[in-house]
């Protein structure tokens, strides 16, 4: 039996396995649940019927959702992770062979759904400033059926302002425009109000970044109640399980944990980034760029990339490596200090 190259071909995603004391390579928050919440999960998970099926539509976790970001529920689908909602779409709202623009570098799980999808794939650069040519981005999506980025942008950290998405989503209304805010909960610059105003928009947010539930795998699309109708009905009928939907729904009504997270993450990784940027100061011929980072990590453009990771891996201490730099996620003061102090260690001359 012949199985098709799409799947035999396939490089799975490698995240970083094993053990590492200082782990900032996921843009995961640095927070978990405090205590006193986790044992409320705890006595709700006994009320949870083991032996059924959870609800389909996911209804309190979609509602908590939408109360949390003052939209209404009826634009609101839940997926397991946003993983599955990029998948979902590509699949069931694109034509085999269809075109889809994607920008290089982003998140890397786009093309790899899209390969699946049998989509052909049109990638825009993006400048040596890794920033988006937007006339160029906006050319390529008027040839096209669907554009998906990440905005703010992950590996970069930098982000387009809400008017140039605007300009993008008036300029192409025939290209279905996927701006998946992963990371906007740090910036302030989302287009989630617009779903309902622009029929060719659809924006993706997860539970993973910001509100720190990365393990409880939840994600959403956010578009116009017609298509909201229609990827309910394409998605499988339990994609959620009844345990994410509980804790998820949970979490989201604790509105000022959240936002006190949110805001102390973005200290955080301001931090970093001023750290960081000392220490290419420092360094001026081993380290190029340092990004101002409208995210929870920040991305350190270096020649020397490859070398810096497998000493820091070595060290104990894992970030994420890229063939133009690193992306080291925000953490605690003290995972901050082993860091820094482990990079000089690394960058010092021998
Ligand atoms: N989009 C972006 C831009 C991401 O960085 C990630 C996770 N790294 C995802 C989507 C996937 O998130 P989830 O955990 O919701 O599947």
């Amino acid at each position: 039996m012949k199985l098709p190259e799409k799947v035999t071909k396939l490089k799975a995603y490698d995240p970083i396995t094993g053990s590492y004391a200082v782990r900032l390579d996921a843009n995961e928050s640095y927070f978990d649940l405090p205590a006193v919440l986790k044992s409320k999960l705890a006595d709700r998970l006994e009320q949870i019927d083991l032996n059924r099926y959870p609800d389909s539509a996911a209804t309190e976790v979609v509602n908590a959702f939408a109360a949390f970001y003052g939209i209404s529920p009826d634009c609101v689908t839940a997926g397991n992770g946003s993983d599955e909602i990029i998948t979902l779409l590509l699949t069931c709202f694109l034509e085999k062979g269809a075109r889809l623009v994607t920008v290089s570098p982003d998140f890397s799980m786009y093309a790899f759904y899209a390969k699946l999808a049998e989509l052909e794939v049109v990638t825009v650069e993006k400048e040596e400033n890794l920033q988006i040519d937007m006339n160029k981005l906006i050319a390529a999506c008027q040839k096209a059926d669907a554009v998906v980025f990440s905005n703010p942008c992950n590996p970069t950290s930098l982000g387009i302002p809400r008017a140039e998405i605007i300009r993008l989503i008036e300029s192409a209304p025939d290209c279905l425009i996927i701006a998946d805010e992963a990371y906007m909960d740090f910036w302030d610059e989302s287009v989630l109000d617009l779903v309902t105003k622009y029929d060719n928009l659809i924006v993706l947010r997860t539970c993973s970044k910001a509100i720190g539930l990365a393990a409880a795998r939840m994600g959403f699309a956010v578009m116009d109640p017609y298509k909201t109708g229609l990827l309910r009905a394409a998605k499988s009928p339990y994609n959620c399980d009844a345990v994410s939907q509980m804790i998820c729904s949970t979490v989201l009504r604790e509105t000022s944990l959240l936002n006190n997270c949110r805001d102390e993450i973005i200290v955080q990784t301001q931090r970093l980034y001023t750290a960081l940027t000392d220490l290419a100061r420092q360094y001026p011929e081993l380290i190029d760029t340092v990004y101002a980072p409208r995210t929870n990590f920040v991305f350190v453009k270096t020649a020397y990339a490859k070398e810096i990771y497998e000493a820091m891996l070595k060290a104990g201490i894992a970030v994420r490596c890229f063939p133009h730099g690193l992306r080291i996620c925000a953490g605690t003061r003290r995972e901050h200090t082993l860091l820094l102090s482990e990079l000089e260690n690394i960058l010092q001359p021998k």
